[in-house]
């Protein structure tokens, strides 16, 4: 079976609509009949300085997600980044062989950069997209569920790969392809509907996190920002605000868009939100009860945790141990 893999930072207590809908349901539909690897990214999340407790806390939140979500250890490896020192190391091997050019023209690092300025602005935040892809490249990756933010990462991760085999051999790496479900792979902040929703740049109000309280879901999607017509009609372009909450309104129902606006006409907004937020509150009370049980068993978790990362380091280490091998490092005998 092709291998999958895939993972989501622990910048946040909570996971938001965005995560789950853009990735997180890939995930777990792709345990079936594939081999997916699942990584809490939490060296990606030392580019925004958290606390030590709080990220370590973070890192535990983020896979009972996983989890609460359908992610089942028996099918995925599930495991902690920092747990495998080769991602760190293939980043070096990488790096030196990514133009600074390539990685200045990433539109994420210009876009989340611009907020912090120069000084702000650490070293890491600007070569994350070679550890990104050193995650993927470790596991002879074939696809790669992710969201449509990260596609030009994916573009840099297949660049990366061709040039190693072009150097040392084509079947140094896998050339992996992204997995992106068009219908969900934008999901936008529900006050600025033409920025994708996001743990870090997002206000409150324009987020649905997974933990959040329902009471305070329900309002939030009630308060969306919409337009100035009456109409409920799907189009991007006219309409950001009012297609969004029908794509999630769509993912979560599993109705098709057609069949929202057909039953929706002649009705308002505020009957469509109205509707929004009780899906959306019956989607994440039981989400919320599964992820309570996950986190309130650490022993478990952490059990989970470790058997993943020892699976994945088998994995990791002859792929690391080749690459070095083939860029000249002399072994250690
Ligand atoms: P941060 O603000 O810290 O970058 P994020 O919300 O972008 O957080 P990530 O951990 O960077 O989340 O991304 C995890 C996964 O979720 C990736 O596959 C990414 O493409 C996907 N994703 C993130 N935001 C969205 C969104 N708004 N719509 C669809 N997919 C998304
Ligand atoms: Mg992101």
């Amino acid at each position: 079976p092709q291998r999958i893999f895939s993972g989501m930072q622990p910048t946040s207590d909570s996971l938001h609509l965005g995560n789950y809908l853009g990735a997180l349901t890939q995930w777990v539909a792709l345990q079936d009949g594939y081999d997916p690897i699942y990584c809490v990214v939490d060296l990606h999340a030392l580019t925004v300085n958290p606390e030590p407790a709080v990220l370590r806390e973070r890192t535990r939140r983020t896979a009972a997600q996983y989890l609460a979500a359908g992610v089942d250890p028996s099918r995925s490896l599930l495991f902690v980044q920092s747990h495998v020192p080769e991602h760190a190391q293939l980043t070096w091997i990488l790096s030196c062989l990514t133009g600074y050019g390539e990685a200045s023209r990433m539109t994420q690092f210009k876009d989340k950069s611009a907020k912090h300025g120069n000084e702000g602005t650490n070293v890491g935040l600007f070569t994350y997209p070679i550890l990104m892809a050193a995650d993927i490249l470790l596991y002879d990756t074939a696809l790669v569920p992710v969201g449509e933010d990260q596609r030009q990462h994916l573009e840099l991760t297949r660049d990366l790969a061709q040039r190693l085999n072009a150097r040392f051999g084509a079947d140094t790496v896998v050339v992996p392809e992204p997995y992106i479900v068009k219908a969900t792979a934008k999901i936008y902040d529900l006050q600025e509907p033409t920025a994708k929703m996001s743990k870090t740049a997002s206000s409150p109000n324009g987020l649905v996190e997974l933990l959040d309280d329902p009471k305070v879901v329900a309002k939030r999607i009630r308060s969306a920002v919409t337009d100035t017509e009456r109409e409920i009609r799907f189009d991007t372009a006219a309409k950001p605000g009012v297609s969004n909450l029908l794509s999630i309104y769509s993912a979560l129902s599993g109705r098709t868009i057609t069949d929202l606006e057909g039953s929706y006409e002649g009705k308002g907004y505020g009957d469509l939100k109205k509707d929004l937020a009780d899906v959306v509150v019956a989607f994440l009370e039981p989400f919320q009860a599964r992820f309570h049980e996950f986190l309130d068993d650490p022993a478990q978790l952490d059990a989970v945790l470790a058997d993943g990362a020892e699976r994945a380091r088998e994995i990791a280490a002859p792929v690391l141990a080749r690459v070095y091998d083939r860029s000249g490092l002399l072994p250690a005998r």
